[in-house]
């Protein structure tokens, strides 16, 4: 048994398997087989529905959800560390696929510890019943995150996104864009300021919004460089009429989005390290039966140091993930710094492992049906997703030096 074994229990040990099998069975032929999706102009079109149908099947669709209401409730003493695991899984097959899940599950523990339990009665069943069922988390606008990210607590950075109370119904109008699952979503949470006199922090609410809701507009698929399998999506709300109670927390909604937040950045990590491992595995199987120069690749020495340093890259990531993870499990008082630091770093170097699987590959590597410049393209798409890597240092430096550090923003 290797390490990455020996720290897990058996329940995990067992789930990690089944997954592993699903994805070497089932979504590993389907990418292999249908690259040319990847590119297809028809959003809907570009994961077939037996591909979530059997996530379901073995139960990783609806992880997150309160069994009460039928869905797959992981033991909480160790929920984000599997979550880690099981992500990291589901991309190595595909990164895009591991975001449609991880955005079902991030949501739905964001809605089992805000939604009121009438919505939850309303809603959990029918992500339940319905392998097509897509959550959505809404934040990002045009004028830009990184400002929410930090976050710059002034009235002049508010969201313009705004919500007003208005005969029992908030109404709201605004645009957000680069959504995931934003496209095919059936349900938004959606973010909005309600007191413009004061900063986010104490000034932005946040709602749920079903898709159908009057005056909500999914205005176009965002067509990504990576991580195409995940359909991100762009929203305006042009008078939308939210129903009062379809209000999820008042005036402090940022405060409370680190139960979204925290376990989104080990699984942003944990997605990011199962595109480096499916690098890894294809460039090695690769090294060992390509013969240049008379030997098969991984004979040459500068060969072998690449991919030396892509297997350390890997297991120290790997090792950064479980500590960190622990950490939000465990709620120890640096989780918040750990998962900033988790976030970026992991975006870098496993940014260097797809680098060296390119390399690796020679001219094999930037053809479209060999698969490599696939998980090199999914790769980059990491640095920007949950603040950027520049942001997520400052908020490190902003964790560990509340009292001196800078606000990080507004240079003028
Ligand atoms: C694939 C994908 C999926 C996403 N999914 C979601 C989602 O589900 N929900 C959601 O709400 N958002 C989502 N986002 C948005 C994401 O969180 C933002 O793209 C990210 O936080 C960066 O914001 P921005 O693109 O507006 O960049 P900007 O804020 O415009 O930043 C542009 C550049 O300026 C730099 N910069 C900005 N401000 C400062 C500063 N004060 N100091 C120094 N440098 C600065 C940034 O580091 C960056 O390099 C997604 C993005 C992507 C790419």
């Amino acid at each position: 048994m290797n390490m990455s074994d020996h720290i897990l229990s058996e329940d995990q040990r067992m789930m990690r398997d089944t997954v592993h099998a699903y994805i070497d069975d089932v979504v590993a032929p389907y990418i292999r087989d249908n690259w040319k999706k990847e590119w297809s102009m028809e959003p809907a079109d570009r994961v077939p529905v037996e591909i979530l149908e059997k996530a379901d099947e073995i139960g990783i669709r609806t992880l997150g959800v309160p069994e009460e209401f039928g869905g797959m409730e992981l033991d909480s003493a160790t929920e984000v560390q599997t979550f880690a695991l099981i992500s990291e899984e589901v991309a190595r097959g595909d990164s895009g696929l591991a975001d449609k899940l991880a955005q079902n599950w991030k949501v739905s523990v964001l809605l089992r510890n805000l939604a009121p339990r009438h919505l939850q009665e309303k809603w959990f069943p029918r992500l339940v019943e319905d392998p097509n069922f897509l959550l959505a988390h809404c934040l990002t606008e045009p004028r830009g995150a990184s400002d929410r990210w930090l976050p710059h607590n002034v009235p002049s950075a508010n969201m313009d996104t705004k919500a007003v109370l208005k005969d029992g119904h908030w109404v709201i109008n605004g645009r957000k864009q680069f959504i995931s699952n934003g496209y095919d979503a059936s349900l938004y949470v959606v973010y909005a300021n309600t007191r413009p006199d004061v900063g986010m922090v104490h000034g932005t609410s946040s709602f749920l919004v079903p898709r159908d809701t009057p005056g909500l507009s999914v205005t176009k698929c965002n067509e990504t460089m990576g991580c195409r399998f995940m359909n991100n999506g762009e929203l305006t709300f042009e008078d939308m009429r939210v129903p009062e109670d379809h209000l999820l927390v008042k005036d402090e909604a940022m405060g409370h989005a680190g139960v979204y937040f925290r376990p989104g950045k080990i699984l942003q990590a944990s997605k990011n390290l199962g595109v480096g491992v499916a690098a890894f595995e294809k460039t090695a199987e690769y090294v060992q039966n390509y013969v240049q120069g008379g030997a098969p690749l991984i004979k040459h020495q500068a060969v072998a140091i690449r991919l030396a340093d892509m297997a350390t890259r890997i297991d120290a990531i790997r090792a950064f993930i479980n500590y960190a993870a622990r950490a939000v499990d465990e709620r120890v008082g640096d989780a918040d710094k750990l998962c900033n630091m988790l976030k970026y770093h992991t975006s870098e170097e496993i940014m260097k492992v797809c680098k060296d699987a390119l390399e690796l590959h020679g001219g094999t590597g930037v053809m479209l049906e060999a698969g490599i410049e696939k998980l090199f393209r999914d790769a980059a798409i990491f640095m920007h997703m949950d603040a950027t890597v520049d942001i997520s240092r400052f908020k490190v430096i902003k964790a560990m030096f509340p009292d001196t550090a800078g606000t990080y923003a507004d240079p003028k």
